[in-house]
């Protein structure tokens, strides 16, 4: 079983465009703001507006060229990535007793055989994107321009098919089987002191939490963004191993997830103009289509990430400022997913099973804040999922039947999510097959996902899991200097997205035991919401 990975030293994929824009913002006031606050943007400041939006992609397949470079480069990064390094298995076999799974079939995952249409940004596109307003303000009330029926929780919570239910009395009945939990009442400083030493937490990786997020404020431009390629803002180069892909919407939605799974909002907590200052630049980034809110920057990726952010801040605070941003940002994934259920860089391209992870997570995300979600879209990830398994659902591959242990990590966590219960044996089987790897020491992208399942199942593979991925990411952040507090690892992820990716990861991979509440029991009963 192996793959064929394109060479090491991709080709000039014209990734140089991307880097950055050509001018820097000028936002003002430039420190103390609301998000409420209106957002006045100089002429310059417009003319990088305008080449951002130059790399937005567009329904259809006619996407800018700039989003389809970035797109092949991310695609090839992103293959690679997927194949985890495995170190030791440990000692220690499965537990609990499973039906004999059949052998996989032998991997055939050339993803070189990727087609790219052939486009080009017309004159038109120029002209509409100049045509954008260079002012952006936040609505006075919600406004709220779904295509979709006006969103109504009593309609969501109708469906019995849906993807994140209220708990019911049958639902505690069966509590440590059926998903309940996965909320976000862990990110209180209460809860969030009792969960870390209740799932297997210790002071040590609390304070390693407390490091990763001082060293992403220290990375955080004056505009309120972040960008891949740290060591342009105020760490001026001090900081080594700078990210390759030009992303500002997804960069900060990735600095800003691990402040809010540690409690911080723009409303409460020590980072309140931090987080307050990255969703002012979020927002402010929101490009609006007949689709829905426009996060991409150049892929699903982004999207997909900005909008977790969105909902979850939103979901957190109840700010109602920050509704219509995140509804949006929901409708532009729901319209973007391929008909088939997945979803990739491209809106409404076949889907692979990493870009479709961020993406179910998002709408989970928006359904736990109460936002709408369609039913038949989580309808139709079930069916993308359905299309790349192995072994009846044990295993997952990339964008077809595959046994791959990236894939197979992403998938099991969203089956979780999508409402398979803690004894299906296909869940068993997946979580064991991770399980018995045990963490990687150079793939984060792995262990992010990963050590969620591991989590989410517990028992003694959980504790055993834990302790070492735990315990490794404690040694293995940076000491001192400048780059204190942060993590990098070298591998496909980590030269992609460089350290402000690597550190928002490990940081959040340290706050499994209270970012969502445990899926199955007595934790998700006594907190399930
Ligand atoms: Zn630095």
């Amino acid at each position: 079983m192996s793959h064929n990975p394109p060479p090491h030293d991709s080709p000039d994929l014209g990734l140089h465009e991307l880097a950055e824009p050509p001018v820097q913002f000028v936002l003002a006031p430039p420190i103390v703001r609301s998000i409420a606050d209106p957002v006045v943007i100089s002429n310059d400041a417009e003319d990088a507006r305008t080449g951002w939006r130059r790399m937005a992609s567009r329904f259809g397949g006619d996407a800018a060229s700039g989003a389809i470079s970035f797109a092949v480069h991310t695609i090839l990064l992103v293959i690679l990535a997927l194949i985890a390094i495995i170190d030791d298995k440990g000692p220690h076999g499965p537990e609990l007793v499973l039906g004999p799974l059949r052998e996989t079939l032998e991997e055939d995952l050339n993803n070189s055989q990727i087609v790219l249409p052939d486009v080009s940004i017309s004159h038109e596109q120029q002209q509409a994107s100049k045509a954008i307003p260079s002012e952006v303000r936040f609505p006075d009330a919600p406004n709220i321009e779904s295509p979709f029926a006006a969103p109504t929780v009593s309609v969501a919570r109708a469906q019995p098919t849906d993807l994140f239910r209220e708990t019911t009395v049958s639902d505690l009945l069966e509590a440590t089987n059926t998903p309940v939990g996965g909320g976000f009442e862990g990110r209180t400083p209460e809860q969030r002191a009792r969960l870390v030493v209740a799932r297997g937490g210790t002071q040590a990786s609390e304070d390693a939490v407390e490091q990763g997020l001082a060293w992403l404020v220290e990375h955080q431009r004056r505009d309120g963004s972040w960008h891949l390629n740290h060591q342009e803002g105020p760490c001026e180069g001090r900081c080594p191993h700078p990210g390759t892909v030009g992303t500002s919407t997804g960069a900060t939605a990735l600095a800003l997830l691990p402040f809010l799974g540690a409690g911080y909002t723009h409303k409460q907590g020590k980072y309140k103009e931090v987080v307050n200052n990255g969703l002012y630049y979020l927002t402010g980034r929101m490009i609006e289509t007949p689709h829905g809110g426009d996060l991409q920057e150049g892929t699903m990726y982004s999207q997909g990430i900005a909008t977790i952010a969105l909902c979850e801040a939103y979901g957190m605070t109840g700010d109602e400022q920050l509704k219509p941003y995140a509804q949006k940002a929901v409708n532009f994934i729901v319209r973007a997913q391929h008909p088939r259920g997945g979803w990739r860089y491209v809106p409404g391209s076949p889907g692979d099973t990493t870009v479709t992870g961020w993406q179910v997570m998002a709408l989970k995300s928006a359904k736990m804040s109460g936002l709408y979600v369609p039913s038949h879209t989580t309808e139709l990830a079930k069916e993308y999922l359905d299309s790349v398994q192995d072994s009846g659902g044990v295993f997952y591959g990339y964008q077809r039947p595959g046994k791959d242990s990236g894939p197979t990590a992403v998938a099991i966590l969203l089956r979780m999510y999508l409402g398979w219960q803690r004894y299906d044996s296909r869940l068993v089987g997946g979580f064991l097959y991770l399980a018995n790897q045990g963490p990687s020491t150079t793939d984060m992208y792995f262990n992010y996902y990963a050590t969620q399942v591991l989590h989410h199942f517990g028992g003694s593979e959980w504790d055993r899991w834990n302790v070492r991925m735990r315990d490794f990411l404690v040694a293995r952040q940076a000491p001192s200097g400048h780059e204190k507090g942060s993590w990098y690892f070298v591998d496909r992820h980590g030269t992609a997205g460089g350290r402000l990716y690597t550190t928002a990861i490990c940081t959040m991979i340290l706050e499994v035991y209270y970012r969502h509440m445990p899926l199955y029991g007595e934790d998700a009963v006594e907190d399930a919401f």
